[in-house]
């Protein structure tokens, strides 16, 4: 059979049984083509280049479904000055655009808000082959694809920690910042998830690179 014919079965096969094998919760996953064109049309771009923390790896391991077919660990945004603790597993699509939410919103939202510079984001999930919100029976989580990026904190060069959990509706200046990065992540993110969305959401921003509805272009920004 094909490698596209088993992997449609496979989808189907997820899809009708829900994906009971492995060892977390079950999920309901399925086939999507558009996954597999865009990190490879990313891979043929050279958007993303090897460096001292962008690394390769060679695979995330998993069920059928979930992973990517190039995986990156990435440790650090805008050449390597601002860490990603820990380092975070994402396909090739994600990683430009994380790097530009650093740079064109994160950064300047701290010299903006604090007069700082930002040292380093606190990554709360990134690769995991779970269903959505680690609700059993729910469709697979985009960060089964290595398409998503939880954070849960920003600290900047003079120590400074800011908390989504303790500073989105903290003092003007946690909050002011928090909201001006999550809103300006809306413009690299086709989803964009915080507090303000449900309480799975309460301390981290979820960013993602999901295509949704119809056409593929429907974006969430909550
Ligand atoms: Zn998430």
């Amino acid at each position: 059979m094909p490698l596209n014919r088993i992997r449609i079965f496979l989808g189907i096969a997820a899809l009708a049984l829900l994906s009971a094998c492995g060892t977390g919760p079950y999920f309901v996953a399925k086939y999507e083509p558009w996954r597999e064109a865009e990190e490879r049309s990313c891979l043929a771009s050279g958007a993303v280049r090897e460096t001292t923390f962008i690394h390769t790896r060679a695979s995330l391991g998993g069920q059928s479904l979930c992973g990517a077919e190039q995986p990156f660990e990435m440790s650090a945004a805008d050449g390597g000055r601002v860490a990603l603790k820990p380092a975070a597993l994402l396909r090739c699509p994600m990683i430009p655009q994380v790097d530009r939410w650093v740079v064109d919103v994160i950064e300047p939202a701290a010299r903006k808000t604090y007069g700082a510079s930002l040292a380093e984001i606190t990554v709360a999930a990134s690769y995991g082959c779970r269903p959505m919100n680690n609700v059993p029976g729910a469709h697979l989580s985009e960060h089964g694809h290595a398409n998503a990026l939880d954070v849960s904190a920003f600290t900047l060069s003079d120590g400074t920690r800011i908390a989504v959990k303790s500073g989105w509706r903290g003092d003007g200046r946690q909050s002011a910042f928090l909201h001006a990065v999550h809103d300006g992540a809306c413009g690299e993110f086709t989803t964009v998830l915080g507090p303000d969305y449900d309480s799975h959401h309460h301390d981290h921003f979820h960013v993602d690179l999901a295509r949704r509805g119809p056409d593929g272009l429907r974006t969430v920004c909550k």
